[in-house]
C-alpha cells in the first residue's frame, strides 16, 4: 500500500490520499464526483487527472457541470492549476477507454470513482421511481444498502471511498465540509435532461438526490 493519509468522511468511512503520484478521478459533475474533486483539491497537493465522459443523450451537460465545479473551487481559493482534464464526448460506446488505457500504463497512483450506496430498501419500496432499483440486477449488487463493500480494488489502485455511504451520508459530508447550496446547485445528476443545470424531478437519479438532500 502507498504512503498517504486518511481523511474522515462520515459513519467511520474514510478517503485515502497518497502523498505522491498523480490522482485520477472519474468526474461527471454529479454530487459525489464533484465532492471528490473538492476533497482532493483541499487535502492534497498532488496533480489531478479528471476524466469526464459527456453523453450525447444528456446534451453533453457533464462538460458544463464539471467546469462550473472547477470554477467554484478556484474562487474558493483551491489550486485548480494542477488539474488536467480529459473530456470524451460519446454516444455511449467506449465509455471508459481513456481511463482504462491510462490505468494499464500506470499514469496515476490512485483512481477514484464516486459510486455510492443506494437508499434503504424500505425507502426505495415507498418511492415509485426507486422501486426499479430494488429489483435491478445491475444497480443493487454494486450498491446494496445492507452490504458492506471493500473500498479498494486492483491492488489498491482503484478507490471507491463512498461505496458504503448513501446520499444522506453524502449530504452530511457536504455540511461538514461547509459546501453550500451554490456548490450543490452546480452539480447535476439527472438522467433525463439535456440542459445544464436542469433536473427532471422524475428519474431515479433525481429521486436519490431528493432522498439525500431534501431537494434536487
Ligand atoms: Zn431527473
Amino acid at each position: 500500500m502507498l504512503d498517504g493519509k486518511e481523511i474522515d468522511l462520515v459513519n467511520g468511512e474514510q478517503l485515502f490520499i497518497p502523498h505522491v503520484g498523480k490522482l485520477a478521478l472519474c468526474f461527471s459533475g454529479g454530487v459525489e464526483s464533484s465532492l471528490l474533486m473538492y476533497l482532493l483539491l483541499k487535502y492534497s497537493s498532488n496533480e489531478i487527472l479528471a476524466y469526464t465522459t459527456a453523453y450525447s443523450r444528456k446534451g453533453f451537460y457533464e462538460e458544463q457541470a464539471t467546469q462550473a465545479v472547477i470554477d467554484y473551487c478556484s474562487t474558493s481559493g483551491l489550486d485548480v492549476s494542477r488539474i488536467t482534464r480529459h473530456i470524451t464526448k460519446t454516444t455511449d460506446a467506449n465509455l471508459f477507454d481513456n481511463v482504462n488505457k491510462d490505468f494499464d500504463n500506470s499514469t496515476f497512483s490512485m483512481l477514484y470513482t464516486g459510486t455510492n450506496q443506494l437508499p434503504p430498501i424500505e425507502y426505495m419500496k415507498s418511492i415509485d421511481i426507486l422501486i426499479a432499483h430494488v429489483n435491478s440486477n445491475s444497480e443493487l449488487p454494486k450498491r446494496h444498502p445492507d452490504k458492506t463493500r471493500d473500498r479498494f480494488y486492483h491492488n489498491g489502485m482503484l478507490q471507491v471511498p463512498f461505496t458504503n455511504i448513501d446520499k444522506k451520508g453524502i449530504a452530511q459530508v457536504y455540511a461538514d465540509q461547509g459546501l453550500d447550496d451554490v456548490f450543490f446547485n452546480m452539480t447535476q445528476s439527472c438522467i433525463n435532461t439535456k440542459q445544464y443545470p436542469m433536473h427532471c424531478n422524475q428519474c431515479p437519479a433525481c429521486a436519490e438526490r431528493y432522498y439525500g438532500f431534501g431537494k434536487v
